[in-house]
């Protein structure tokens, strides 16, 4: 029955590993996907992560049981307090509900279809460009996907002038997606004069935030940093979306962990909005997994072990921050025409190179370094000893 199916197309993203996986050549350096490695290549798992799951293992009560449908509730908790602050009103006046969800992704789509079910407004705006499973999670949540202008290919920055526009001719109520901090692909981020000016214009027009958290801690090594741009639309008072990942700032990838909160106007439309979401979790996957939530919650709830994980994820965020300069510098020595200040300049896991699809192509051809079309390299993926055949590599892509 299925023998006329056809063959679907990799992933943009993920097939970029598929396709290094398959490449034999000893030199090949895999820079398409968004995880961190150390110097030496390979993936990281915290102290702080294995420390958390020891405490967890040597717990004779630990048990296997699911959780409720919104997830371990203490973790909720904490993860509302780490992205909004301690001292949050909307947390303190009960305004915030949180779920645990299946990480970033799994939170955009179950706010998704909160959204599609329960908001009048049904259109949603994301960045130009922006990570590109966006349009499918929140197509397939039942919204209508829109864009706006972000990314200025001619001066490398934000088109700040365009995404102002487009936010002022969204319809009154327009769902707006915004990357809390280092913006994927681009790492171009607003300053915060800009964050203010977007606060006002969208609180002028009741366009609804959806914020994107997927690298607290990532783009500037501050967890509280990281969070200036969330905290300041809560300040206001209004209400907001927050989809959370601990993938990347805990290296918890495939334990699939994060978090859905939903900033409301008051405590008891709180309590009802949680209650609408359950709806939407229960048929979707019943329940989230246990283990990825327990070590986040160990970790947080612990004052010695948060500041050991503060202190491996400014580790991590410090040598991207390394490798940017090594690249810039790298390709400064080598006199590569053109301005590549925009590699120090990006914030955040990834730098938009500018390289066209042909020099990708290229480059993945001649020197098997791997990375999206649209020019975007893992800057976690690179170390001093790669550095040198990747800019070579740019270097012949942009003068051949
Ligand atoms: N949002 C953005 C902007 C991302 O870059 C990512 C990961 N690449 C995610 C969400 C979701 O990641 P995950 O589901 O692994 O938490």
């Amino acid at each position: 029955v299925f023998a006329g199916i056809a063959q679907a197309p990799e992933d943009p993203i993920l097939g970029v590993t598929v396709a290094y996986n398959k490449d034999p050549s000893p030199v090949k350096l895999n820079l398409g996907v968004g995880a961190y490695r150390t110097e030496e290549g390979k993936p990281l798992v915290l102290n702080v992560v294995r420390h958390a799951e020891q405490i967890l293992i040597n717990n004779p009560s630990r048990v296997k049981e699911y959780l409720p449908i919104t997830g371990l509730a203490e973790f909720n908790k904490l993860s509302a307090k780490l992205i909004f602050g301690a001292d949050s009103p909307a947390i303190q006046e009960n305004r915030v509900t949180t779920v645990q969800c299946l990480s970033g992704t799994g939170s955009l789509r179950v706010g998704g279809e909160f959204l599609a079910r329960h908001y009048h407004e049904r259109t949603i705006y994301i960045p130009l460009p922006t990570w590109g499973n966006h349009p499918k999670v929140f197509t397939l949540a039942g919204l209508t996907v829109r864009s706006y202008r972000y990314y200025d290919p001619t001066t490398r920055g934000l088109d700040f002038k365009g995404l102002l526009e487009d936010l002022s001719s969204a319809p009154s109520g327009a769902i707006v997606l915004l990357h809390a901090c280092a913006h994927n692909p681009t790492g171009v981020d607003p300053t915060s004069d800009q964050w203010e000016q977007i606060r006002q214009l969208m609180r002028s027009k009741s366009l609804l935030p959806f914020f994107d958290s997927a690298y607290q801690g990532f783009a500037t090594g501050s967890l509280d940093k990281d969070a200036q741009s969330v905290r300041m639309f809560v300040a206001d008072g209004g209400e907001l979306l927050m989809a959370q990942s601990y993938a990347k700032n805990m290296g918890l990838y495939g334990e699939r962990v994060g978090a859905l909160s939903i900033v409301c106007g008051s405590a008891d439309v709180a309590v009802r909005v949680e209650s609408q979401l359950k709806l939407v979790i229960r048929p979707m996957y019943s329940n989230p997994p246990i283990h990825g939530a327990s070590i986040v919650a160990t970790i947080l709830k612990d004052s010695n072990m948060f500041n050991e994980w503060t202190v491996e994820l400014k580790g991590m965020a410090d040598r991207i921050i390394r490798m940017r300069q090594q690249l810039f510098d790298a390709l400064k020595t080598r006199g590569t025409p053109g301005d590549w200040s925009h590699i120090i300049k990006q914030i955040g896991m990834f730098t938009f190179t500018g390289l066209n699809s042909d020099q990708v192509a290229f480059m993945r051809q001649e020197y098997h370094i791997y990375m999206t079309s649209d020019g975007r390299i893992s800057m976690a993926g690179l170390s001093t000893r790669t550095i040198p055949h990747l800019a070579d590599a740019i270097h012949t892509a942009v003068t051949k």
